[in-house]
Order: C-alpha cells, then structure tokens, then sequence
C-alpha cells in the first residue's frame, strides 16, 4: 500500500517585546536563574496580570502580512494543567476567539506555488524552563521565560512532506523576522515548532491519527523528525498496529522520536475566560496604522527582484530567504553598476558557500557590499577575469589590502591582461606548442578551440581575458 503524510505546523514565535506580556519584567536572555521572574509572572496570589500593548500590535502586524482577519475582539483563557515550570498551574492563552484568524502562506514545490492555510494565531505566555543538565540527578527550574510573550501561529493539515514542512518554516521565519517581530533566533528557542503528522493510504481523504512532536528547533531536526516519523508511522501500520495519538519528542543524537506522554485532549485543560483580562480590543484606526506600516514583505520583495532587476526566480528566492541577505544584494548593487545577475551569482554562491564554512551570518561577512560591489565592477571593466576575482574575494575575506580590492588586484598582480600585443604572443606560442590541435582547428573542429584557450589560460595564470584570447586564436588560425 502506498501511503501519504499530513503535517500540520504550531510554530511559537517569541515577540521581541522588551518586557513580559503582563507584567514590566525583562525579556533579556540568558540572564542568571530566576533573576527576571515577577509576582505576576509566577501568578502569585493577587497579583493582576495587564496586557503588554507592544505584543498586540506585533500579533496584529503578523495577521495583516498573511491576508488574515484580525478580530477586533478576541478573549484570554486559562489553559489548566500542572507542570513544575508552570507553578500557578494555567497558562493565559487564547482559545475560543484568538487574535488573527485565518490567512496564508505561499510555498514554493516543485510541482510549482502552493497554498498553505493558517488556521489561527493567538497570544500566550510561555512557561518557566526545568533544568535537567548540571543538578547533580536533579532537576532545577528557571522561571525566568515565564511570562514571555509568545504567538502561536497554527497551520491547516496541508503540508504534505518534511520538504514542504522545512519551506513553509522558512517562509514564516523570513516573514516574523521582516517584520521585526521575532529575532528568529532558534538556538535560543525564539522560533520553536510542534510538527503533527499522521500518515493515511494515498487516495483517502480523512485524517489519520497524528502524532505531535514537541518543540523542535531546527530546520534540519524538523525535516529529520519527520522523515523518521513517516517510517515508523508506516511500519507499525503494515505490522497491524495502530498510532497512538501521543506527544514524542526528536533526539537529535540518535536520529529518531521517542514516545514522552499520551496527547492530552482539548476539554482535558478545561479551558475557560480568563478573569482578570478584559476582552482585548483593537481599533480599527490602529489596524489601518498598522498596515500603512508594513514593511516590503518576502514575498512582494522577490517579485520585484525578479522585475526590476531581471533576475531568475530561483536566485531572487534565494536572495529574499533572508531580509539581511536581500538587503546585502541591494547594498552591493549600489557600487555594481547594474549587474544584478553577476551580484545574484556571487552572492548565493561565492559569498554563501565562505559563509556556510566559517559560520557566519551575511551581516558579519568580511566581505562587505561595498566590497563585493566594487569587485563586480572590476569585473565588467575587465580589470580581472571570474576566475582570478575568486582569489580577490579569497583575498578580501582574509583582510588584505584594507579591504580595498584595487590594492588587492594590484599587490597580487592580477590585472587582467587585455593588451591585444600581449595575448597575441601567448597565442602563438600555443599554436606552435600544440601543432595537432592547432591542424584541427584549421580544419574546422571548432571544439577544440577550448582547449586552446584553456592553454593560453593556463601559461598566463589565468589572467588573460578569455574572450580576447578567444578572438585572437580564430584570427591566427583562421584568419
Ligand atoms: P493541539 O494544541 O491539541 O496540538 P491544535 O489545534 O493547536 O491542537 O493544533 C493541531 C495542529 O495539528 C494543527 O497544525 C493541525 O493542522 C495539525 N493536525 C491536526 N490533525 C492532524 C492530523 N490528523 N495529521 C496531521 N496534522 C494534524
Ligand atoms: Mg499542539
């Protein structure tokens, strides 16, 4: 039997708030233990908690950039249950009415665009963290995370492989991080996601049991994760058994999910209005504040990518994947002197691939735009050749010549030779050292014309301008 997977996304977005969604508490990271937990935060008795007015524009900012409905009155719920993270035994959520409802997320698969709906995001506070490392077989718990804000954004099952699951991932942490709502910052769990999946016999249309696997934080985990839960999904089926609706948390290390407790059922946290918030209520003048705010999203950015600066759409995705990276192109392109396409092609290749081996983010390249754009520059000038701009940008990257790619061209003796007296004598010693090829040539097999120049490359260290070598060999060979 052939089966099929359906995943649906809770992603927890941290909004970056400078205080806590009820209370003036700090959202700083990584300060020491139970340093930044309030009454409120805690839920001592009499405490009230009062809404942080910040988190509601964020969320709403969010409802607008997905097309969905803002609700111009939405409710706060208690969500019971015991946790020793959670010492006053609820969670102020949303539940019933929550702030955004609706909208959608466009993918890119390869049987082209796709549609992925949001269900619903809502506002709630996240819990304190336990500590089971470096407590001598103990368990330790930090309530400083109690009380930060969080949206909680829910996809509709429509996903439907880890592929697609990692791409609408991508999407939103793109999107909350152009928004300036989110830091993105998975490592330190600002961008976390449950992934539910169930497998069902290609062809069926109802939903088959899921299960939901809790707070992952990478994209890489993610993909792995449910690579490995369609596998185990499908083989207890096909051994006669059923999926259990439960709650399994990946291990990174063993490549593979373990079973951590039954899934709890809605009715199971009694839900109800919270009592000490009021309905929250947003304006409508605040909405429309809001959207003439927006800033360019990814998605309308890439599109003018491809428009204003025709480039494919591929390299336009790639280089609007990242608000820092588009910014990155645009800045380069400002001393480029219009080459887009030669500015797409170092950015997601040269400049990428140098990231990706020094772990860098693009905003601590050592390569500058300003640098990378002037080097392009010297590139259409036929100062230098591709190839030997590599060994510039090589250079560059390392921190010579102050970052000045004149001063690297010159003091590396790169300068690409275009001098048609020069290259015509390098051409003409080939042509002697190379009679066979040469004949051939002649006698037109225009291929091995490569080859020629390939020599001619070679004996002037790759300096020569490809295209003039190209010209000269013709003219000397036949005429
Ligand atoms: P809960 O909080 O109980 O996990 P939610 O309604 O908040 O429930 O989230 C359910 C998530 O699981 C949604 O993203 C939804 O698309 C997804 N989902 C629901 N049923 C299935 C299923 N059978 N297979 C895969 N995903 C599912
Ligand atoms: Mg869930």
């Amino acid at each position: 039997m052939e089966f099929e997977c359906v995943i649906g996304l809770e992603v927890h977005v941290q909004l970056m708030t400078q205080s806590k969604i009820f209370s003036g508490s700090s959202t700083a990271y990584g300060a020491s233990a139970n340093t930044q937990a309030c009454a409120v935060d805690i839920g001592l008795p009499g405490v009230l908690p009062v809404m942080n007015c910040e988190a509601v524009l964020m969320a709403a900012t969010f409802g607008l950039a997905v097309g969905a409905t803002v609700n111009p009155v939405s409710v706060f719920a208690r969500k019971n249950y015991f946790y020793p993270d959670l010492p006053k035994g609820y969670q102020i959520s949303q539940y019933e009415i929550p702030v955004v409802s609706g909208g959608s997320l466009e993918i890119a698969t390869e049987e082209g665009n796709k549609v992925i709906r949001i269900t619903r995001a809502h506002l709630e506070e996240d819990a304190g963290k336990s500590l089971h490392e470096d407590f001598h077989g103990m368990t330790g718990i930090d309530l400083n995370r109690a009380g930060t804000p969080l949206l909680e954004i829910v996809s509709e099952p429509d996903l439907r492989s880890p592929g697609e699951a990692v791409a609408y991932l991508k999407k939103l942490h793109a999107l909350v991080r152009t928004l300036k709502i989110c830091d993105g910052n998975m490592q330190e769990g600002s961008f976390r996601c449950d992934a539910n999946i169930s497998i069902r016999p290609r062809g069926e249309t109802a939903l088959g049991t899921r299960a939901e696997l809790k707070n992952i934080n990478s994209f890489r985990f993610v993909e792995r994760a449910l690579h490995y839960e369609i596998d185990r999904q499908i083989s207890v089926i096909e051994s006669g058994g059923t999926i259990a609706q439960e709650t399994r948390l990946y291990d990174p290390d063993a490549d593979l999910t373990r079973s951590m407790r039954g899934k709890e059922e809605a009715h199971d946290y009694r839900y109800f209005p919270d009592p000490d918030l009021p309905p929250l209520a947003i304006s409508r003048a605040d909405l429309e504040q809001l959207r003439a705010q927006l800033p360019e999203l990814p998605d309308a950015r890439q599109a003018r990518f491809i428009s204003e600066y025709q480039l494919s759409e591929d390299d336009a995705a790639q280089l609007t994947s990242e608000t820092e990276i588009a910014d990155y192109f645009e800045s380069a392109l400002e001393q480029a002197g219009g080459e887009s396409r030669l500015a797409a092609n170092w950015i997601n290749g040269e400049l990428m691939s140098w990231l990706n081996k020094s772990d860098l983010l693009i905003t601590e390249s050592p390569v500058t735009p300003a640098m990378l754009g002037q080097l392009i520059q010297r590139i259409r000038d036929n100062t230098v050749s591709g190839t030997t701009a590599k060994e510039v940008f090589a250079a560059l990257w390392d921190g010579e010549g102050g970052g000045n790619v004149d001063t690297v061209i010159e003091k590396k003796g790169l300068t690409q030779i275009t001098d048609t007296e020069a290259i015509a004598g390098v051409v003409s010693k080939v042509i002697q050292a190379f009679p066979k090829q040469a004949e051939q040539v002649r006698s037109g097999e225009e291929k091995v014309i490569g080859f020629m120049v390939g020599q001619v490359m070679k004996a002037t260290s790759g300096k020569a301008n490809p295209q003039a070598v190209n010209e000269e060999l013709k003219k000397q060979l036949l005429g």
